[in-house]
């Protein structure tokens, strides 16, 4: 059994794999580079520690159920200059998450508050924070569903566990009274213990609407904002602006784009190939 079978099989009983995966090119750049015992022993260690924080990574990443990745690089500030960037830069920190304080994103659809949301818990899981995302419409069909079966409190766990809760598009749909009650205990029981994420289409004044009930919808914002931060876009959607600049591309006529956006034509106008675009 030569030397290299040993470390194998060594290094697969001690299960580093990464090592193992790599040791002919750890021990050739040895050969080669001269490191001392303890760089080399360095060298070594690091390639599993990188690939356990990786693998670490990826799990929470899962765990986390984000509908896509995002991060603040691909964010681009410049369209959004309703956004105050120092705003962003400290929740960057990650302070909020330590003080167990809320973010909150309101505006129209497609400026960006998902995509938002998932960079700052992609952000905390980096950091070694777990995350959760939920639309706040599964969330509370997923609660009422366990409050029917008589399993509301072990089911609230799940939500109540991570160090951040992501609720997404809060007030798409009106709730009903059982799912605004859910909603107000969930916002209750993780107040002051753990961080929620939220976005909205609609601003605080419409809450009552959403909730059915002006009372419970200022209960919940009352615990909700206590300790929060809230990013108000005002602006475009995004979406939008890439349709825009794909409507100004030149065609090949040379003609000048037409003044109404294809999508907005009705579809008997245009052979019924013209749908609404479902993303505005
Ligand atoms: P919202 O949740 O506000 O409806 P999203 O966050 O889902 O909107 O954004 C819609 C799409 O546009 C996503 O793919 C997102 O990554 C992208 N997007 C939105 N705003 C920006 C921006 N300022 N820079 C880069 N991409 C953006
Ligand atoms: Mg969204």
């Amino acid at each position: 059994m030569t030397v290299i079978d040993r470390l194998q099989e060594s290094l697969r009983a001690l299960s580093l794999t990464a090592v193992e995966s790599r040791l002919e090119n750890l021990l050739e750049q040895a050969a080669k580079n001269e490191p001392s015992y303890g760089d080399f022993l360095l060298d070594v260690l690091t390639v599993d520690v990188e690939a356990r924080r990786q693998r670490y990574l990826k799990t929470r990443l899962q765990l986390a159920h984000l509908p896509y990745s995002k991060n603040f690089e691909q964010f681009d500030f410049g369209f959004q200059p309703s956004i105050d960037e120092r705003q962003i830069r400290e929740l960057r920190t990650l302070r909020f998450l330590h003080e167990a304080s809320n973010v909150i994103l309101l505006g129209p659809p497609g400026v960006g508050k998902t995509h938002l949301a998932v960079a700052l818990a992609e952000a905390a899981i980096r950091a070694g924070q777990p995350a959760y995302f939920k639309t706040a419409h599964e969330l509370v069909a997923d609660l009422g569903k366990a409050y029917r079966e008589g399993r509301l409190d072990r089911q609230l766990r799940v939500y109540l566990a991570p160090k951040v809760l992501i609720i997404d598009e809060m007030g798409y749909l009106p709730m009903d009274e059982l799912g605004a009650t859910i909603f107000f205990q969930l916002v209750s029981a993780r107040y002051e213990r753990g961080s929620i994420i939220l976005t909205s289409n609609k601003s605080y004044g419409d809450w009552g609407s959403v909730f059915g009930d002006p009372i419970i919808a200022t209960a919940i914002l009352d615990r909700l904002l206590h300790h929060s931060t809230t990013i108000n876009i005002r602006g475009e959607s995004y979406r939008l602006k890439d349709r825009r600049r794909a409507g100004l591309l030149p065609r090949p006529d040379d003609q000048p784009p037409p003044l109404v956006e294809p999508a907005a034509i009705p579809a008997a106008a245009s052979g019924g190939r013209g749908k609404r675009s479902r993303s505005l």
